[in-house]
């Protein structure tokens, strides 16, 4: 029968990053993946293009994008930074760059050629791969784990990593089994949610307009006549609603806002420039345009596919000459530019969601090493952590670091007592 130092579960980032570091310190590892090759969802990431890191240079800064669990994460922040992401994959010859919010990805191709660097670091430091190998669960004595149970059979080792990510996009293989074993021997589970999600509007029109890209645009989130939160940047509307970084960014507040009510946004297209600056600009746009048609004349301000849904949704008739355009009709044309309302329907489910909220409890966790407090032999590493933050690469840097971290510590020799 053969025994290995260590058994890893889930080819994802996480789980590639912890094998390759601990059979780099001389363990014998084995890597189960479920799907007929590794890395499925980080395939596609940041829409193929892989942003794998963030370049925020303080530890702490980066730590405080996962809110108020961010400080546990430090250690493992520290243990193995941004920056030593970087230079990991530039050594390994795939050059990066920074680009708008620090976000890092390759500077060219994409989530493939990070792929491929991973697949040849667990290749060169000797770990055992096994594809297309489903772990149906784990073997306990008292607070030991023996061997996890797969369709081919039981495969024993010293140590255990579960890096079996979250449930967001199940396709891909995350289908939350870690979850299940987490809560079986007994650790605490925070509700898992959709995070980083799009919004489902009521309005019906999106779909005649989706995935326009929206550059330098206001959104903002309203209840009860409040604003709770609004971010500038990039949006896009969807065929049921809207999408797009700023959106996911603000999800999170969105999906904890509609427990409590109704919900709806307002986009701002010009926020730049103020509502009497830019009313003036339209009345002087109308009047240059005198006997041209009011459908003609708005591609100064639009992109052009979303003209015709942008003078339906004003009401004003499109074959009106700009002259007639009446002061009441240009009011509800500012109206749209400047405060676009739109009601929210709800938020997308785990199908669509970029990541997990919630997931195994910290406080099950010694974030010092990622084992866990329960059970003496087994680590945790990755999305299945009760850890999330916003968009920008903060994610991937999770999966790095606490799969470095579990990976070292899981293989050093020590009694391996609680
Ligand atoms: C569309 C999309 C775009 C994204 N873009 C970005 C981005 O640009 N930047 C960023 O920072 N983050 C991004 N993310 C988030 C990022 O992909 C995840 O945070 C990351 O993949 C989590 O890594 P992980 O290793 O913890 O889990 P996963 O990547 O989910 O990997 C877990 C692995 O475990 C395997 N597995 C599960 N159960 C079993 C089992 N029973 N037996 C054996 N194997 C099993 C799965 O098949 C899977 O391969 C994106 C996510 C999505 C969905």
């Amino acid at each position: 029968m053969k025994r290995y130092d260590l058994i890893v579960v889930g080819g994802g980032p996480a789980g590639m990053f912890a094998a390759g570091f601990a059979a780099k310190n001389g363990a014998r590892v084995l890597l189960l993946e479920k799907n007929r090759r590794c890395g499925a969802k980080l395939l596609i990431t940041g829409k193929g293009r892989c942003n794998l890191t963030n370049s925020e240079p303080d530890v702490r800064k980066f730590a405080e994008k996962f809110g108020h669990n961010g400080r546990a994460l430090l250690t493992a922040l520290y243990a193995f930074t941004g920056g030593d992401l970087i230079r990991f994959f530039e050594k390994q010859g795939l050059k990066l760059k920074i680009e708008r919010g620090g976000r890092v990805f390759p500077k060219q191709g994409g989530a493939e050629d990070v792929q491929k660097v991973l697949d040849r670091f667990i290749t060169e430091t000797g770990v055992e791969l096994q594809c297309s190998s489903s772990v149906l669960d784990f073997c306990l004595e008292g607070d030991h784990i023996l061997s996890v149970r797969t369709a081919k059979g039981e495969l024993f080792a010293e140590r255990f990593i579960v890096a079996t990510g979250g449930l967001s996009y199940p396709e891909t293989g995350s289908t939350g089994d870690g979850y299940r074993w987490a809560t079986e021997t007994g650790h605490t589970l925070v509700h898992p949610e959709p995070a980083l999600v799009s919004i489902r509007l009521r309005e019906k029109w999106t779909s005649e307009v989706m995935m326009i890209n929206l550059k330098n645009v206001n959104l903002s989130v309203w209840q009860n006549g409040k604003k709770i939160t609004e971010r500038f940047g990039e949006t896009f509307f969807t065929r049921d609603g809207i999408g797009g970084p700023i959106v996911l960014d603000m999800s999170a507040a969105i999906r904890d806002a509609l427990k409590k009510g109704g919900v709806s946004l307002r986009l701002d297209m010009k926020p730049a420039v103020e509502s009497a600056t830019f009313a003036k600009r339209l009345e002087r746009e109308l009047k240059e345009q005198n006997n041209k048609d009011f459908r003609n004349v708005l591609g100064n301000f639009l992109p052009k596919d979303m003209i015709a849904t942008f003078i339906g949704l004003s009401g004003i008739n499109p074959n009106k000459k700009c002259h007639s355009v009446t002061r009441e009709e240009r009011g509800r044309l500012l109206g749209l530019f400047k405060s676009l309302e739109l009601n929210v329907a709800g938020c997308e489910g785990f199908d669509k969601a970029i990541i997990t909220s919630g997931g195994v409890a910290l406080q099950d966790v010694d974030m010092r090493t990622m084992r866990s407090k329960r059970i003496s032999n087994l680590f945790f590493a990755g999305e299945i952590l009760d850890l999330d933050a916003p968009t920008g690469g903060f994610n991937l840097q999770l999966c790095w670091s606490t799969g470095y971290l579990a990976g070292i510590n899981a293989v050093k020799k020590d009694d391996c007592t609680l």
